[in-house]
């Protein structure tokens, strides 16, 4: 009988390993180093030799288990096709048939963001609703769109990419993505730390390279002038940007997670004001939660994948 899952995060730095019941209690987890050589084709490998020595060391069967689920940093699409994962050093490959194929197991994938938006919705702050939006607050912004209790995909892979919002005319840097103005760049932990810089160097506060996101919140805290400015204009991009997303999609409720929303509820405070002017009126109450499952998020969404 089918007993357990592993939820697998592969991540460019990391390889997080979770093994699951179909309850979503997590049993074990594991890390290993991601070998990005040779165009990351080793990965898939590591993975199943990992799946296999622990299912021998813990005298599993593969009767016991209903298979892999799959987060990887970029866009998937539902029927496992990735289009690229940069961080990895992958092209255009279909991961669900290829893991399948190598480990002889049920295999699902999904991008990463969207794997901790299930996650979350599963075992952590979405649980109980059905609609959730999570926005990832990180060096970059990510995003995950879960309706009926499922992943929005999209069409080429990029459901939830909220990070790309175009929030800010006339900005002059490029976004990663090779746009201009998008919420990422201001809203992100990266974000954050060019808007205080910016503030600092226009008031010629000479030392701008010591900045983190932890120490504008400390700043901030302790009164001075350039962290609370750089915390409010910094809320106010995120509130416009949520504000979108609930305008258009009228979920249950938000959830944040990622680094920056270590900083507790002052998180939601400072996006508040904004969030509430361009909202509408009526959806204005939506609960705006704190994630719950840190970075083990991304291994549950992927378990919840097969079940
Ligand atoms: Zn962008």
């Amino acid at each position: 009988m089918k007993k357990y899952v592993y939820g697998i995060d592969v991540g460019g730095t990391a390889i997080k390993f979770g093994l699951f019941d179909f309850k979503g209690n997590l049993i074990r987890s594991w890390q290993i180093p991601t070998n990005i050589k040779d165009c990351g084709r080793h990965i898939i490998g590591d993975i199943r030799e990992q799946i296999y020595t622990d299912m021998q060391e813990n005298l599993m069967s593969a009767e016991e288990v209903e298979g892999v689920g799959l987060g990887i940093p970029g866009p998937v699409k539902g029927d496992g096709n990735v289009l690229r994962a940069v961080n990895l050093g992958w092209g255009k490959c279909n991961i669900k048939e290829e893991m399948q194929n190598l480990i002889q197991m049920r295999t699902e994938a999904c991008n990463d963001a969207n794997a901790a938006a299930l996650g979350e919705n599963w075992r952590g702050a979405g649980m109980g609703y059905e609609d959730v939006i999570m926005v990832t607050l990180g060096t970059g912004v990510g995003g995950g769109i879960i309706k009926g209790g499922k992943i929005v995909y999209g069409n080429a892979g990029y459901g939830g990419e909220i990070g790309h919002i175009h929030v800010q005319d006339g900005e002059n840097q490029r976004c990663g993505c090779g746009n201009y103005g998008c919420l990422e760049q201001y809203a992100s932990a990266t974000g954050m730390v060019r808007i205080a810089s910016k503030i600092k160097s226009e008031k010629s506060i000479a030392d701008v390279s010591d900045i983190t996101c932890e120490k504008i919140f400390d700043d901030a805290a302790a009164g001075e002038r350039y962290a609370l400015s750089a915390l409010e204009i910094w809320g106010g991009y995120l509130g416009k940007g949520l504000s979108i997303m609930v305008n258009m999609l009228d979920p249950e409720c938000i959830v944040l997670g990622g680094g920056v929303s270590k900083a507790g509820n002052k998180v939601i405070e400072l996006l508040h004001p904004a969030f509430e002017e361009y909202v509408l009126k009526d959806l204005a109450d939506i609960e705006i939660k704190l994630a719950e499952l840190g970075n083990n998020a991304g291994i549950y969404g992927a378990a919840k994948l097969l079940i």
